[in-house]
């Protein structure tokens, strides 16, 4: 048989612990027998990180702007403990996820991969829906105080120019807490853009959702930004494609998200998005089964799973037992990944085999073959047969075949 050929890499990022095993099966059992693979290699992994002092998560990321696609693996984000279990670490790294969104400016998308088997808690979802978090400000950039007497607290912006702005906040009568929040419109702008660039490649509608009834300047700002950016740019290809672009109110969102078959893309402001991607998530059953895809405001792409680098699993794989790690998150990252090089590239062969990578390994979980941790997932009555890693991707790679 002859493998399918591609024009431009991809940028691979290697990463930790199981996920990093699983890396490796995957590309040797369902990618390389059949796609004569090319793409520029950064080693992500944790002790490579450090030998870099972190120069590889850059050049990684700049790799991927300059090449349009990327795939990740998980990785470890070292913590106090790891400091202790890496004696060699020279500086607790910052999160790789981090350096790289904020190098490509980007929004992660996560959507579960969804088979009939594991219903979702919610009995009307048929198709996934994704979640869109806006990832900087609010809340999170937010400053916070106590005061204890009576008084009256003032929102003051001073400009470079010298001009100044001044608003009363509230008088109090008694001891208070106050908080000062903050966006960007060109953070928000970009949010919008990745939004509206990532609907039209799923060929999804887009909802967006504030609270801008009560919030009238700060989440109107998001609203207008949103409604500026749909009117200038992208109206006329969601218009050629079919798809929606609608906006309405967070709680009205919530109320229809419940009701509704799923199939769309959810953005969301960042503390919605906590909450809400998190509330989607295990209504659909599983982190193992969820993907993640970091969208630039010019398309570039990073294809990853949300899932971390499964260290129970690592420890007991290092013990010379086989695990029964999920790798279908995995899978789909390099599907996805391969399906947006070849679209970008003009190789529907390409995109085709991405297509067939998923269907391949979805008829293997509906044929009742899978890994460990869906056995409590499935429905009653369902045929399941738990087997490891291994096993399961030999499954996958026969029907590939
Ligand atoms: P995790 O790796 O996602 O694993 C948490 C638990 O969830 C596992 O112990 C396992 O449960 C279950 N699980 C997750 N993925 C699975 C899969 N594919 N198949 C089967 N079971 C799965 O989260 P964590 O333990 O909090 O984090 C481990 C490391 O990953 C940390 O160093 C963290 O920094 C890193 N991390 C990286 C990313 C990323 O790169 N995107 C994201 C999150 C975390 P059982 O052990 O009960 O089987
Ligand atoms: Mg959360």
């Amino acid at each position: 048989m002859e493998k399918i050929k591609m024009t431009t890499p991809l940028v691979e990022m290697d990463g930790d612990e199981m996920t990093r095993i699983l890396w490796g099966m995957v590309k040797e059992k369902l990618i390389l027998p059949f796609v004569e693979l090319k793409t520029e290699y950064y080693d992500l992994g944790l002790l490579n990180r450090n030998a870099t002092g972190d120069q590889v998560t850059i050049d990684a990321a700049n790799a991927a702007k300059r090449l349009g696609v990327a795939v990740k693996c998980a990785t470890i984000t070292p913590n106090r403990q790891r400091m202790e279990e890496y004696p060699e670490l020279t500086e607790m790294w910052k999160s790789p996820n981090g350096t790289i969104r904020a190098i490509l400016d980007g929004t992660a998308f996560r959507a579960p991969i969804v088979v009939p088997w594991i219903r979702p808690v919610v009995k009307n979802w048929e198709q996934p829906i994704t979640i869109a978090r806006h990832a900087y400000g609010d809340m999170y950039k937010a400053v916070d105080m106590m005061t204890e007497e009576p008084g009256t607290a003032t929102l003051t912006f001073r400009g470079e120019s010298g001009a100044e702005k001044t608003l009363v906040v509230q008088t109090v009568d008694g001891p208070a807490v106050w908080q000062g929040q903050h966006n960007k419109d060109s953070s928000i702008r970009a949010f919008a853009r990745s939004c509206f660039q990532y609907a039209l490649s799923q060929r999804q509608d887009l909802w967006f959702s504030t609270k801008d009834t009560i919030a009238k300047v700060y989440d109107g700002e998001f609203k207008r930004i949103f409604e500026e950016e749909f009117e200038n740019t992208y109206r006329t290809e969601f218009e050629k494609l079919g798809l929606t672009y609608f906006y309405t109110l967070i709680d009205d969102a919530v109320a229809r998200v419940v009701r509704s078959k799923g199939g769309f893309i959810w953005a969301l402001k960042n503390y919605d998005g906590d909450v809400m991607s998190d509330m989607v998530a295990a209504a659909f059953g599983s982190l193992a089964m969820m993907t993640s895809v970091l969208v630039s405001p010019d398309g570039v792409m990073e294809f990853e799973a949300s899932h971390g680098t499964v260290t129970r699993h690592y420890y007991r794989y290092l013990k010379g037992e086989k695990t029964s790690t999920n790798p279908m998150a995995t899978i789909f990252a390099w599907s996805g990944a391969l399906k947006r090089r070849g679209e970008l590239d003009g190789l529907p062969e390409l995109v085709r085999f991405g297509q067939r990578l998923e269907a391949a390994s979805l008829e293997t979980l509906e044929s009742g073959v899978m890994t460990r941790d869906l056995l409590p997932l499935a429905e009653p009555g369902f045929a399941a047969r738990g087997v490891d890693s291994e096993e399961f991707l030999n499954e996958i790679a026969a029907r590939l075949a």
